[in-house]
């Protein structure tokens, strides 16, 4: 999960990361509020910037230097609402202003290739920064961190010197790379990035943007990164199952699939856009993925349904199911209670292939119900063949 940058600026403050202050604001009024009591401690400059998750806001024109109240509302107006490279603006943070002397480049993060992490430092930080690493990549020091060791002082120090900084200020940085790695490992990202990390006209460092990616595989030892989720972005089909519990991820397709077990769900989906391209010409591709777990419950099976005939893209459904722990029978009772529920407002085709752990039950279950949307085919082929050209057809 990426983080605003206003996020970003207060898990810093957590670990003492030196940053200015900053106060999110979703309306006009709000902005010039803030800027009230923020640009106090500034001489009355305050910057107005986009929380969007995306970089080059400052070229999109949506970071502006605020002089006065009026000048941070009015900037407020025009960088909400704004587009920035998709992102629509819903939030603004209106930020202390700082007097730049000097702005640096600072990340580290999860180096996959080389199963380490990597830091990367510069003297030539802002905006230009991706123009750099390829112009001149000499400029930009690549330091690799031991995962159990991290970044303490003498690690700091190696990539300040790769950096080329001077003796002065390198000793001031330094100490504020240990602390963004306490961020980095203390919050499990694996990302952290600051840019510009600066040199104030009176020769403090701060954090000025910040980029933090968390590692969702952590989240339950972080128990407080739930509350910085952000329910506007997220898809309405995926926060719903999320909110049931389902792993769930919406895709482009027509082909709402259920599975359990991630592995047997990521072949159905292979199945499914092979049967898609070889018997309807590429009319039918995978609408979701979604896997409903070992286990799974006759309840479980009704919340995927739910979710999955929700889409309005989807115009069949394969369940494939491969009954270990789930038994069959609960598969075919949970379909069997989602169709009842649902009543006439299901209309879409529902293919169904189980085999396993009391499937003669599952199967019985199903023949008895007997529903004009339900078919059940033996192989997992079959079926994908079957929900493919239903999905095409109708
Ligand atoms: P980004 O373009 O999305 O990376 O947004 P940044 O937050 O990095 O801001 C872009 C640029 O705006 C920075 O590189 C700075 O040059 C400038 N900027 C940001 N905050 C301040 C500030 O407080 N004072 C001044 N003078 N410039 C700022
Ligand atoms: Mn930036």
């Amino acid at each position: 999960m990426d983080l605003f940058e206003y996020q970003a600026r207060d898990v810093f403050e957590k670990h003492g990361v030196p940053v200015l202050a900053g106060a999110v604001a979703t309306t006009p009024e709000e902005a010039r509020a803030a800027h009230e009591t923020i640009g106090a401690n500034s001489g009355g400059v305050t910057v107005v910037k986009a929380q969007v998750k995306t970089g080059g806001r400052g070229k999109a024109g949506g970071v502006k230097l605020a002089k006065s109240a009026d000048e941070a509302e009015a900037n407020a107006t025009a960088i909400l609402g704004m587009d920035i490279k998709g992102h629509t603006v819903h939030k603004v943070m209106i930020a202390q202003g700082a007097r730049i002397a000097e702005e640096y480049y600072f990340s580290v993060l999860l180096d996959r290739s080389n199963r380490n992490y990597l830091a990367m430092c510069s003297k030539e930080g802002g905006m230009e920064i991706e123009q750099l690493a390829v112009e001149r990549p000499e400029a930009l020091a690549r330091i690799a961190v031991d995962p159990n060791v991290g970044i303490d002082e003498a690690k700091a120090q190696e990539i300040v010197d790769a950096a080329g900084f001077d003796a002065e200020t390198g000793a001031k940085i330094a100490p504020v790379l240990v602390k963004l790695w306490d961020v980095y490992s203390q919050e499990d990202a694996t990302l952290v990035e600051v840019n510009p990390l600066v040199k104030t006209e009176e020769g403090d460092i701060v954090a000025l943007d910040g980029k933090v990616t968390l590692d969702a595989n952590a989240d339950f030892r972080q128990p407080e990164h739930a509350a910085l989720e952000d329910e506007l972005a997220a898809d309405p089909l995926e926060a719903k199952a999320k909110g049931m519990g389902l792993n769930y991820v919406k895709l482009d397709g027509n082909v709402g699939i259920i599975g359990n077990g991630a592995g047997l769900m990521m072949s159905t989906l292979d199945v499914v856009a092979y049967s898609g391209d070889d018997f309807t010409g590429g009319a039918a591709k995978p609408a979701n993925f979604l896997d409903i777990g070992g286990g799974a419950s006759a309840e479980v099976m009704a919340n995927g349904l739910d979710v999955i005939l929700g889409d309005e893209q989807v115009k069949s459904v394969f369940v494939n199911v491969f009954g270990g722990i789930t038994s069959c029978d609960a598969v075919a009772n949970g379909i069997v209670g989602a169709l009842k529920e649902l009543g006439d407002s299901a209309t879409k085709p529902i293919v169904v292939r189980i085999d396993g752990n009391n499937v003669a039950e599952g199967r019985r279950i199903l023949e008895e119900f007997n529903h004009p949307l339900v078919s059940v085919e033996e192989t997992m082929d079959g079926a994908a063949r079957k929900a493919a050209e239903l999905a095409a057809a109708n």
